[in-house]
């Protein structure tokens, strides 16, 4: 065999290899393409008020215990590792009794989490919004305040506070002020005052998200966690 043959033989192995590969990938890729096409299709296609049908039946499954733990199998990691589609933003508080995933039973890359001692907004919390809304498309938005949160509790003392902590009790007074004369449990007078006004803040402190919702795109709502019974009621 001359030199040239041999190179020959050899970049037409190389070649063959090539093309092999070529087709082991053509006949993977297309399937997993139109999973994930057909996936990324059905949850953007998810309407606002279906999203917050989906949440509340996982809140309902985990108060009656009978969750359904969905999306957390090897499979779904290797899916939303491709990218993601969760079909609600959450600004739930820092509080570690008040985890999204787990009150609403559902799993990776379902939900879009904030998270803020006294869920309130600020720009940062915004920016998070808008990102949510507008590059992921998530078509629900869940300002979720809960029974005795001690944000909210610190704003009622109205108690000096040190440090950075008093930017907390800031945001968290004008629900305070706005429920002093009202009637009943004056701590979940504020924390539920805390969800409405900033449910209510969310139209004039965002333009983009604003829109969102006039185009029907997008839907906020307000709710509160009930720390003894878990469950989730809508209140804005
Ligand atoms: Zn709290």
């Amino acid at each position: 065999m001359t030199e040239s043959e041999r190179t020959d033989r050899i970049s037409r192995r190389n070649l063959m290899l090539r093309a092999g590969a070529g087709i082991l990938a053509a006949s993977i890729a297309p399937g997993l393409f139109k999973t994930e096409a057909a996936n990324a299709e059905a949850l953007s296609n998810i309407t606002p008020d279906a999203a917050l049908k989906k949440l509340m039946e996982g809140n309902r499954r985990y108060i009656q215990q009978k969750r359904t733990f969905p999306d957390q199998a090897r499979s779904r990691i290797v899916e939303v590792a491709q990218g993601q589609h969760p079909f609600a933003t959450i600004l739930a508080c820092s509080d570690s009794r008040v985890a999204p995933e787990i009150i609403f039973d559902q799993g990776l890359g379902d939900l879009f989490d904030i998270r803020v001692a006294g869920n309130f907004l600020d720009d940062g919390v915004l920016g998070n919004m808008e990102y949510a809304a507008l590059e992921l498309g998530v078509p629900l938005l869940v300002i979720l305040g809960h029974e005795r949160c001690g944000a909210v509790k610190a704003a009622l003392d109205g108690k000096a506070v040190p440090g950075h902590i008093s930017t907390l009790v800031a945001a968290i007074k004008p629900a305070v002020d706005a429920t002093k004369n009202r009637l009943g449990d004056a701590w979940d007078n504020a924390v539920r005052a805390n969800v409405k006004m900033n449910v209510n803040k969310l139209k004039s402190a965002s333009p983009l998200l604003a829109e969102a919702v006039k185009a029907g795109k997008l839907k906020v709502v307000g709710g509160h966690y009930d720390l003894d019974s878990g469950k989730v009621e809508i209140i804005a």
